[in-house]
């Protein structure tokens, strides 16, 4: 058993297991299929990749995004291990070679696309006796419940029942709830599995949400702070990427998209650009992102809001994998809830496959995540609390736990506010939210004149109170039903039976209204990110600032971390040379620069300065095989570096 560690530390380099890894591998080793919930980041590969290693035979690994499979094979071959992928990007010539050499033993692991196997794959490789394991990886695609269903992933189970001796069975997935547990479970038809399901939180992401007036502006504000970082933004439509994308690219941003509507090859190239580094923002749909290993994304943005908490935090997780500081915003607008809500209420289209359980379902799992859009709690508590963790309820680390709230009497901005919608439903007239806010404030635009709404006696007279927070005043008004809003197509505000309560009985009324505060540095992070937040760029051009740590503005993203002040500015200038050398390597070898080494391996360099190979092994993702590869390269600059001292 202790093979387990020494493989850990020659091929992959590290020092221990994260939580859960050890045991999800012990289960397996002694043939006791697994099911390992883990968020994403958490090290799920491992989990499957050392048993391969140790088992006598083939693990086969299913998994959904064949464009990424061979990324994947080439980490592992750079980590001495002989594996190859079967998708349909290869041509018939390779796909026999490869299941020949398959079928030779040469392989230890064995990449599947799961469409492949629809076709069912030759009896050679099945008959051979010799597959160990079959892992699942994204098994949450075999359950209609989960929030990315593939149709394909049913084939599996098929698949597993022809061999013979049943091999052990491991399906891995970040996001699970009960049912969609039940359903790997029961579909994939795993024989008692070992179930484990580690802790979801993730220290090193910031949370935040925004609820702008205007989404774009919200945009530019967020990446201004972000300039050469890389990262992801999420639209919901494939109309909006476009047009972010356009707008973000002639604003000299080096953006790229990604959805389903773009050809398999421009799809192809934009992808590989992102994780190349030559391009640092991607504006995607959600068909962007499972199975990418990235690891140095900065922050992943929502321009709109998903349909539920598991997709959100999928995609949100895709932030900071290397565990460096990284940010998650979400971008919140109750149009979203109105947009999505549509989407899945008619998202059946034959009147006969409705299925009206799988909708209700549905607006649940919407309802939670507008919660969590809207709450005023810790939202890192929320997203635990919904993955089934208790939390504590003040992380330190979200934009909520930033924010301070305070109770606030609202009585007169109510009587202002409920009179206005009294004096216009008096003149028979009714408007929406918007409207009756620039009335309020007395805005000059040209329907308000053209009413004659700025001679009402409430015009104007709230001109002193931000439009924002007149709205949230309002939108809690109309939630404790002192007013209401009707209307499908255009929803107008109007008065309830509460209403009286406001301006004739003049109720004390109070409410929690947000205090912004500036965001202060991360609490407790791991000590390996001492050096990551200053960071100028991550992409092998990137330029760098020059800014010392601790002296940073402050400002949202500019996490600064002062302990790390007194050497930082000198291993900033070694880090940029690791990174040059790193980029000359990862061209050399056409490989995503990650895959030669992360940033966190890079910044454990900078802190630890090893000089010979043996000091060069203790860095963090240094193994024999990427000593003996990069060792010399790597500790010559160090020792050059240190020199010029
Ligand atoms: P996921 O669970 O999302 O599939 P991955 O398997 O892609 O996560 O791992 C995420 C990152 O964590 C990778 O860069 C991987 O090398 C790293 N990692 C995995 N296990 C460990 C470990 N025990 N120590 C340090 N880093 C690890
Ligand atoms: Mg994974
Ligand atoms: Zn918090």
């Amino acid at each position: 058993m202790q093979e387990k560690f020494a493989i850990l530390k020659t091929h992959f380099g590290y020092m221990g297991f994260r939580p859960g890894q050890e045991e999800v591998i012990d289960a397996l080793l002694s043939g006791q299929d697994v099911l390992a919930i883990m968020p994403t980041g958490a090290g799920k590969s491992l989990c499957y990749q050392i048993p391969a290693l140790l088992l006598d035979g083939l693990t086969v690994v299913i998994s959904p995004l064949i464009s990424l499979m061979k990324d994947q094979v080439n980490a592992l071959h750079d980590a001495g291990i002989p594996a190859a992928f079967l998708n349909s990007s290869l041509s018939s010539g390779e796909y026999a070679e490869t299941i020949s050499r398959a079928v030779r033993e040469e392989y230890k692991i064995l990449y599947i696309a799961p469409e492949r196997l629809q076709r069912g794959l030759p009896s050679a490789l099945t008959e051979a006796r010799h597959i160990a394991m079959v892992v699942i990886d994204e098994a949450h695609c075999v359950s209609q419940w989960g929030h990315d269903f593939r149709p394909s992933y049913l084939q599996i189970t098929e698949f597993i029942r022809q061999l013979a001796p049943r091999p052990v069975a491991a399906a891995f997935t970040a996001t699970a709830t009960g049912k969609v547990r039940e359903d790997i479970i029961r579909i994939l038809n795993l024989q008692e599995p070992f179930t484990l399901t580690t802790g979801f939180n993730r220290e090193n992401l910031y949370f935040e949400v925004q609820k702008p007036r205007d989404k774009y502006t919200a945009l530019m504000d967020c990446l201004k702070t972000r300039r050469d970082k890389s990262g992801i933004i999420y639209c919901s439509t494939r109309k909006t990427v476009d047009e972010i994308c356009q707008t973000l690219a002639s604003r000299g941003f080096a953006s790229i998209r990604y959805h389903a509507g773009l050809e398999d090859e421009e799809r192809r190239r934009n992808q590989d650009d992102f994780i190349y580094d030559r391009k640092t923002i991607m504006v995607a749909t959600n068909a962007f992102g499972m199975g990418i290993d990235k690891s140095n994304v900065a922050f992943v943005i929502h321009y709109n809001m998903p349909k539920n908490i598991e997709s959100y935090y999928q995609e949100a997780g895709r932030a900071g994998r290397d565990g460096s500081p990284a940010d998650c915003i979400l971008l919140y607008s109750p149009q979203d809830v109105r947009i999505n809500t549509f989407l899945i209420t008619n998202s059946q289209e034959e009147e006969e496959d409705r299925d009206e359980a799988l909708i209700a379902h549905n607006l649940e799992l919407l309802k939670a995540m507008t919660f969590y859009a809207t709450t005023s709690d810790c939202l890192r508590s929320r997203l635990l609390g919904y993955f089934g963790e208790t939390a504590p309820n003040y992380c330190g680390r979200c934009s909520n736990c930033n924010t301070v709230f305070k109770t606030t009497d609202i009585t007169i901005p109510a009587q202002k506010i409920v009179s206005c919608v009294y004096r216009l439903e008096r003149t028979g007239r009714k408007f929406g939210k918007t409207m009756v806010i620039n009335i309020l404030r007395g805005s000059k635009n040209e329907k308000i004149r053209s009413f004659a709404l700025d001679r009402l006696t409430t015009y104007g007279i709230m001109a002193d109170m931000d439009a924002h927070r007149v709205r949230t005043i309002l939108d809690y008004l109309v939630d404790q039903q002192y007013l209401a809003v009707a209307g499908d197509e255009y929803p107008v505000v109007g008065l309830t039976e509460r209403s009286r309560e406001v301006i004739f009985d003049k109720k004390p009324l109070s409410m929690m209204l947000p205090q912004e505060t500036k965001r202060s540095a991360p609490l407790d992070l791991p000590e390996e990110d001492a050096f990551a937040a200053p960071e100028a760029g991550r992409g092998s051009r990137a330029v760098r600032s020059g800014r010392p740590a601790g002296r940073g503005t402050g400002s949202i993203g500019d996490s600064t971390i002062n302990s790390a002040a007194p050497d930082y500015a000198a291993a900033e200038g070694l880090l940029e040379k690791l990174r040059e050398l790193r980029a000359r390597l990862a061209q050399e070898k056409r490989v995503p620069a990650y895959i030669i080494f992360s940033d966190a391996s890079l910044r454990d360099m900078c802190r630890k300065m090893p000089e010979t190979s043996e000091q060069f092994l203790d860095v963090s993702g240094v193994g024999s095989l990427k000593m003996e590869k990069y060792g010399d390269a790597f500790t010559a600059v160090i020792r050059e570096w240190k020199r010029r001292l």
